[in-house]
């Protein structure tokens, strides 16, 4: 697959463009981050449980990394391919520099799905990737986190790879740990309560209240839209609808999250949760809801279903969850888009207090976490919506704006070498 072949990096390049042409971006800079700096093709083999051998293809990929070392997480799903990893690679960059963190972006992954290995086949898997990996990734090069398909597990087994190929714990070598071997608290969170924050930011500004009487829906009942759930329950708002990849439960009063999340925390599909009702997941995205928040994977909603959207706000929890089409279908709709660079950043957010904590060797507790991760995304927030409005543009446009302010002074300063 050619870099350029993904519907993420073909759509991400046009959102590029577009941003870009509107603020003027300077056409040298432009150019430079329409390509990854570095990407890494890895073959992964690992044995199974059965004996026999199978080889995983494997990637790596830094976009930029003017700003600081690369970041992103890593996925283990079956659509990964080098041309969408260095497209998410890319919304990594644009993440960090739009929330002021002093990180470049990066992203790895392994097509694979994990569902159908054992425990011991993955961290196997894991390991060997990060062998493979190891000569490009390091706590000052570029730290890996988890993402889909991923979790606290695999970033220990990577943590303890890469440490006994040092001979010495490296625990900034990935964020997103447990907590017992330097994790941060309130980062496994982080991404669904940064995405229930810029709701509750998007509302104010429409005039709307956070609590009794607002509707939401959740496509992706995991990582992110669990939190985003529980954080918006607890708020008072009312969760009618939840989905995983066997389909949507729906409920007017509103869904018991959770026993949903039990339920799921058991490894079960929620179509088989009894005594409720079952919708599909397009049904679920064309609700009549306050709030939607697709927070599974990319190009779920695109020109055939964008029209059928009514939600008020749209919250991207995934990276990509609305093509290019999409953002232009439901903005001109009227609703109000939280795009994923800020909606989804809390991740990235807490993974760089867990890298500088791990540094420093001293952590915070969790209300000096949490008042710091409000504080990012509400400044980021207001600056993507006063971008929107001095350009005339969706909140997207505005949120690459910002972002390319960012990296054009940075990359301007530190000029091209060789000069
Ligand atoms: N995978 C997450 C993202 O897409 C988190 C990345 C990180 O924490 O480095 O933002």
């Amino acid at each position: 697959m050619s870099l350029f072949e993904s519907p993420l990096y073909k759509d991400s390049l046009k959102l590029l463009e577009d941003a870009g042409s509107v603020m003027g971006l300077d056409p040298n800079i432009l150019e430079r981050l329409k390509y990854p700096k570095r990407a890494l093709q890895v073959a992964v083999p690992i044995r199974l449980d059965d004996g026999t051998v199978k080889t995983f293809q494997g990637y790596r990929v830094q976009h930029n990394m003017t700003l600081g070392p690369g970041k992103g997480g890593i996925r283990f799903h079956p659509k990964v391919d080098l041309s969408e990893t260095a497209a998410l690679a890319m919304l990594m960059t644009f993440k960090c520099a739009l929330v002021g963190l002093p990180l470049g972006g990066a992203k790895g992954g392994i097509c694979v799905d994990p569902n159908e290995l054992s425990r011991q086949e993955l961290q196997s898997l894991t390991r060997r990737y990060t062998t493979e990996i190891n000569m490009i990734v390091g706590p000052s090069i570029d730290i890996p986190a988890p993402d889909i398909g991923t979790d606290g597990q695999t970033m220990a087994w990577f943590m303890d790879t890469y440490s006994q190929l040092k001979g010495y714990t490296v625990p900034g070598v990935v964020t997103g740990k447990p907590i017992t071997i330097g994790g941060s608290l309130g980062r496994a969170e982080a991404t669904g309560k940064g995405v229930a924050y810029c709701v509750n930011f998007a509302a104010e500004k429409l005039g709307m209240k956070v609590g009794k009487g607002m509707t939401v829906a959740i496509h992706g009942f995991g990582k992110v839209g669990i939190p985003a759930a529980q954080d918006l329950r607890d708020q008072g708002c009312t969760i009618v609808a939840v989905s995983d990849v066997s389909g949507a439960i729906y409920s007017k009063d509103g869904i018991d999250v959770d026993k949903a999340v039990e339920w799921v925390n058991q490894r079960k599909f929620l179509k088989d949760l009894p005594g409720v009702e079952l919708i599909s997941n397009e049904d679920l995205l064309a609700l009549d809801v306050d709030v939607l928040i697709p927070a599974a994977i990319d190009g779920v909603l695109t020109k055939k279903n964008a029209d059928n959207v009514k939600a008020k706000i749209i919250a991207e929890g995934a990276n990509g969850p609305l093509t290019k089409d999409a953002i232009d279908i439901i903005t001109a709709k009227g609703s109000f888009l939280i795009p994923d660079i800020l909606c989804n950043a809390g991740g990235v957010i807490v993974s760089y207090f867990e890298w500088v904590q791990g540094l420093q060797n001293f952590f915070w507790g969790l209300d000096e976490i949490n008042a710091k991760l409000h504080s990012i995304l509400k400044d980021a927030f207001d600056n993507v919506y006063e971008c929107s409005l001095e350009y005339k543009v969706d909140m997207k446009k505005a949120a690459f704006i910002r972002a390319f302010r960012r990296l054009e002074r940075a990359m301007r300063l530190r000029g091209l070498f060789p000069s």
